[in-house]
């Protein structure tokens, strides 16, 4: 027992803390605050720089009902268009408190110092998007999310939290059935690190990387979604993937790359090859600004249908609005396709098509404390799932990570302040240390890169925008059979600067997160916002009221059906009103 924790605390490199947050994108960062705020120690671990999380990449905007510019706008119609958008299957206690929290979260960081576009008057800008009935999402440019990690970012390295960069969590340790800690490894050199902690925060992002057009950076392989899986935590909503109906098709190497909706929310148009402005007929009200689920499709429907682009794909328009203004609104947009793909957009159409987005499914949390079923574990931001239900609109996700990276932050502190120390039991660090190094044991094994180029391939392929009985099946034995080539893979090289060893142990995440989409589109018999089954085509009334989780027992994955929770009266009421 002393070997062993010799191993522990003298071999390894430890650090303590009462709250360890795992991610420094909006919602690790704003929870890593809000818990500083409460008097605790605070670690934040995160796996690329800081300053380079995925939200770096966020371009729209910030969905909050400020009223700035359609001063109708409230928290009830913001609340209703999530519950809408999400197809009724959103947590509808977290899309209230998102509704009604968010104006103070964003005013908040304007406090903070973030600086966003403003109207006339002085107020914060707001814009037009895709299914919110108002102009309601706050911005700076198209480079919303910048603003956003610079700001937090400031202001967390003011208030003192530690942070680790380029550290990679490979474990969450336990102390019976709570949390304790994390094994983790720095990118750089390939040395282990122990985290103890009292709670944890994950805030580790989305799942993109498991699809071969995507939107997403490298760091979104589902590691904060297995992590929590594995150590027993439950997972919700898997079958709802967001694939955004604009990326870039042409030229092939930088196909999925995000044309953000921005585009059409400054009055961007679609049209088909034949010059028909398409939407016409799938959404005549909403036309462009309709839903993404819906967009999507629809782009995905023409191509099919043989009305496609040359690279198949949609034509995007905004050259019918003044060059100047379209320079000054859409900043990114314009350098992205002038250095990218030679086309000035403020002359010519932009080529688009369906891209892998945004995961709605995540870690099933308590609407209030941001708590997963595992205690002193608690999640945040595009790891957690809940808010919003079958399909998120655009722009929920920044608010989301301000309004539920706060109160994880706060719940955590909170647990951490009444809750002893634990101790992780030494031999489970140890065996995940064994287990990470095992690919450098095995010789003459697969590559990593190909194991994950099939991965890619059977996702976009099986279980895509449209899904049936057939692939999905297809999909869970393709699916079996790359765990068992995961098994036997084997890296080059030493532990040090090895992108080789870091992907093969991705590649765990992101086949556990792929099985359970798979097993739970599989089981969602019935067509919902971003979940299309070609072989059940409707919306049935009976699946409108469950939603599907994922748990580990006896090293299998299980599935139930979970009833969603009745909605109280007053709200009922506000999602019949009409506006
Ligand atoms: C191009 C693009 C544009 C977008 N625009 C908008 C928009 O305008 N409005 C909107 O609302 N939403 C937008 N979204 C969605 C939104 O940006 C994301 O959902 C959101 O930023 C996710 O934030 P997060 O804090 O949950 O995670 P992230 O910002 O992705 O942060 C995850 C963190 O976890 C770390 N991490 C991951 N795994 C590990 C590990 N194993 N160990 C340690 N650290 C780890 C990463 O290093 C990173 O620091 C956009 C998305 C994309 C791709």
């Amino acid at each position: 027992m002393a070997g062993r924790e010799a191993v522990l605390n003298d071999a390894i490199e430890t650090h303590e803390h009462d709250v360890l947050v795992l991610g420094a994108g909006g919602a690790g960062l704003r929870a890593a605050i809000e818990a500083l705020a409460q008097g605790v120690s605070v670690g934040v671990i995160c796996k690329s720089l800081l300053g380079k999380a995925h939200t770096v990449m966020a371009e729209g905007g910030i969905a909050a009902a400020m009223s700035n510019v359609d001063a109708a706008d409230d928290w009830r119609t913001h609340f209703r268009d999530t519950m809408k958008g999400g197809k009724l299957l959103n947590n509808w206690r977290m899309a209230q408190l998102h509704a009604q929290e968010a104006p103070a979260r964003v005013n908040e960081l304007e406090q903070w110092g973030a600086i966003f576009d403003r109207t006339q008057d002085g107020r914060i800008l707001q814009r037009a998007f895709g299914g919110h009935t108002f102009k309601r999402l706050c911005h700076v440019g198209d480079r919303t999310g910048l603003e956003m990690i610079r700001t937090l970012q400031d202001r967390g390295v003011q208030m003192g939290f530690d942070v680790y960069m380029e550290c990679t969590v490979a474990k969450l340790l336990k102390d019976g059935e709570r949390v304790a800690g994390a094994l983790a490894y720095w990118r750089e050199q390939g040395r282990f690190v122990l985290f103890k902690a009292k709670a944890i925060v994950i805030a580790t992002g989305g799942i993109g990387k498991a699809y071969r057009v995507t939107s997403n950076s490298w760091e979104y392989t589902g590691d904060g979604m297995a992590l929590a899986y594995d150590a027993g935590a439950e997972l919700l909503d898997m079958e709802f993937v967001q694939f955004h109906p604009t990326g870039m098709v042409w030229p092939p190497g930088v196909q999925g790359i995000l044309v953000t909706e921005a585009v059409r929310g400054e009055g961007g148009t679609l049209k088909n090859r034949l010059g028909e402005r398409f939407m016409e007929k799938y959404d005549p009200k909403r036309m462009e600004l309709s839903t993404r689920d819906v967009v999507a499709r629809a782009i995905y429907t023409e191509v099919r249908e043989g009305r496609g682009t040359e690279h198949g794909g949609a034509f995007l328009d905004i050259s019918q609005k003044p060059a100047e203004y379209v320079k000054r609104k859409l900043p990114s947009m314009y350098h992205q396709f002038k250095e990218l793909a030679d086309v000035d957009i403020t002359r010519e159409p932009m080529e688009v098509g369906p891209t892998c987005h945004y995961m709605m499914g995540g870690i099933r949390v308590d609407a209030e404390s941001a708590q997963s079923s595992v205690p002193g574990l608690f999640s945040a931001g595009e790891a957690a799932a809940g808010l919003h239900g079958a399909n998120r609109l655009g722009g929920n996700s920044l608010s989301d990570l301000l309004v539920f990276g706060r109160r994880a932050g706060m719940a955590a502190a909170e647990y951490a302040k009444k809750a002893a120390a634990p101790s992780a039991a030494a031999a489970d660090a140890e065996a995940a240390q064994r287990e990470a190094l095992a690919p450098f044991e095995r010789r003459e094994g697969e590559n990593p890169y190909t194991l994950h180029r099939d991965l890619q391939v059977t996702m976009q392929n099986l279980v895509g925008i449209f899904r049936t009985r057939e692939d999905l099946e297809k999909a869970l034995g393709e699916l079996e059979a790359l765990k068992r080539r995961l098994a036997a893979v084997s890296v080059e090289g030493s532990r040090m600067f090895n992108p080789g060893w870091h992907l093969a142990l991705e590649l765990r995440s992101m086949l556990t997160v792929s099985e359970a989409v798979t097993r739970a589109a599989a089981m969602r018999e019935e067509s919902r916002g971003a979940h299309s089954r070609i072989d059940f085509p409707n919306t049935e009334a009976a699946w409108g009221k469950k939603n599907i989780v994922v748990k580990r027992e006896g090293g299998a994955m299980a599935l139930r059906e979970q009833p969603t929770a009745e909605l109280p009266d007053e709200l009922k009421k506000i999602l019949a009103e009409e506006k």
